[in-house]
């Protein structure tokens, strides 16, 4: 069995308590010792801006603080230029080349993969885990879905046995909330700590984040 390495990307702008709630079901599923959430730097597809990349690593820091077990991957933070998730996969691939690298995505992202940059090479360099997402079914443009098709298990210890290449559904429970929802209730203290860590609400408050009303972003595409 090789070592399996997790990377969940994400805007987390801001990070809330579906995020962490997901991953932990995941990551315990599948027994990953290494999972890491990968903040994007510079969302190639972003318009609109939201937290500067420095708060939202301050956020992420907040809410898994908790959990030992996740850690932070900073090389889109600290990477200039968009934050391609192929150019993410090249470099975790050269940190770790005899490892199996997990690329973890809610339905919403997996559905929107066919529009990511250099999308085919996304699963040579690394296993797909897509958990669900409410609201949010499986949706795939037809070549995307062959090869999502091509590629899937339902065995979880299939992950170890290469290094990239496969995909896997994995459910969670259904969690209804958003970053989006989070910023348009900015000013709302109790819903904000309802979708939140305090820390993180706390953070958002004194820094006087999200403020001003932000896009809706949810049917725009992905951030990665
Ligand atoms: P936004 O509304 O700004 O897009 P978001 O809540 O979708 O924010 P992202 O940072 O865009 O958060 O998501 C990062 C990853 O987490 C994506 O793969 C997304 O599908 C997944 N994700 C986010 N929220 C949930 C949730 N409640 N349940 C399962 N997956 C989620
Ligand atoms: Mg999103």
């Amino acid at each position: 069995m090789l070592k399996r390495r997790a990377v969940f990307g994400g805007t987390f702008d801001p990070i809330h308590r579906g995020h962490v709630a997901a991953a932990t079901e995941v990551r315990d599923r599948l027994g990953l010792g290494d999972f890491r959430f990968l903040p994007a730097g510079d969302p190639p597809h972003r318009s609109g801006a939201f937290a500067a990349p420095r708060h939202r690593l301050a956020m992420l820091e907040l809410a898994l603080a908790p959990y030992p077990g996740f850690t932070i991957d900073q090389r889109e933070l600290r990477r200039e230029g968009p934050s391609w998730m192929s150019v993410t996969l090249d470099s975790l691939r050269r940190d770790h080349p005899d490892d199996a690298l997990l690329l973890v995505l809610g339905q919403d992202a997996a559905n929107g993969l066919a529009g990511w940059h250099q999308w085919r090479r996304i699963s040579d360099l690394a296993h797909l885990v897509i958990m669900s997402r409410p609201g949010e079914r499986p949706d795939y443009p037809p070549a995307l879905a062959s090869e999502i098709e091509r590629r899937s298990t339902d065995d979880a210890s299939t992950l170890g046995r290469s290094p990239a290449g496969r995909v896997m559904f994995v459910p969670v429970t259904p969690r209804e909330i958003s970053s989006t929802e989070i910023r348009a209730c900015v000013g709302d203290p109790h819903a904000l700590r309802r979708l939140v860590a305090a820390p993180v609400a706390d953070y958002i408050e004194t820094h006087g984040l999200y403020q001003t009303r932000a896009p809706a972003r949810r049917s725009e595409p992905p951030d990665l």
